[in-house]
């Protein structure tokens, strides 16, 4: 008799454990979530940000609103990627964010990026990081086609994306009107990440030997 107390009881507090152990692998997941959606913003580029070229290349940001400081919330993004890293960028001649780019590679993130076949193949386009960032460990792909790859986007070990209408590019970051969006909405950044996985498989191409 007291044997089967005895059973009732220790699997009652077996269950109660496995009760707290499920809670509390939910509370630390709704705190993964809540620390990714702490870092969801909006942030706007303008015309005034034209002097800020040369904090760039400085990396001395004149205020708050300089392209450099917020250049440098997108770069820490990158700088905290631990796994994967897929990049869709129609153009890209920003030094600083190619930089973030090739640390990435250096820590052993896979870096994968899709590329527009114009602008790639465009040996005039003064500033393209491509061949940069492909002698840097970059998998670059791209794919000849009547119409542009003109997506921007990247997302970041599946869990967070950034997007928006800016190229990475000087002329996007300082003088051109731009937004760019940081979001960590499972939706969203699943359907980012689904998206480049069936461009990466369609942009079957090398960059061309002339990029
Ligand atoms: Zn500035």
């Amino acid at each position: 008799m007291y044997w089967k107390i005895a059973a009732v009881l220790g699997l009652s507090a077996a269950a109660v454990t496995l009760v707290e152990y499920f809670l509390y692998l939910q509370r630390l997941k709704l705190k993964e979530v809540e620390k990714l959606r702490a870092l969801e913003r909006v942030i706007f580029f303008d015309d005034t940000l034209q002097n800020c070229r040369e904090h760039l290349t400085t990396e001395n940001s004149c205020g708050d609103s300089c392209s450099f400081k917020k250049l440098s919330y997108l770069i820490a993004r990158i700088d905290d990627c631990l796994s994967t890293l897929d990049l869709c960028m129609f153009l890209m001649t920003c030094h600083n964010l190619s930089s973030a780019l090739a640390r990435a590679v250096e820590r052993g993130v896979k870096v994968r990026m899709l590329y527009d076949h114009d602008m790639a193949g465009n040996t005039h386009n003064y500033g393209c990081q491509i061949r940069w960032l492909r002698r840097h460990g970059v998998e670059v792909r791209t794919r000849p086609y009547a119409h542009h790859m003109h997506h921007k986007f990247v997302v970041l070990d599946g869990r967070l994306a950034i997007t928006g209408s800016a190229n990475w590019t000087l002329q996007a970051f300082c003088g051109n009107w731009e937004n760019v969006v940081v979001t960590a909405d499972p939706r969203l950044v699943h359907q980012f990440a689904d998206t480049f996985q069936e461009l990466w498989d369609m942009f079957t191409e090398a960059l061309p030997e002339s990029a």
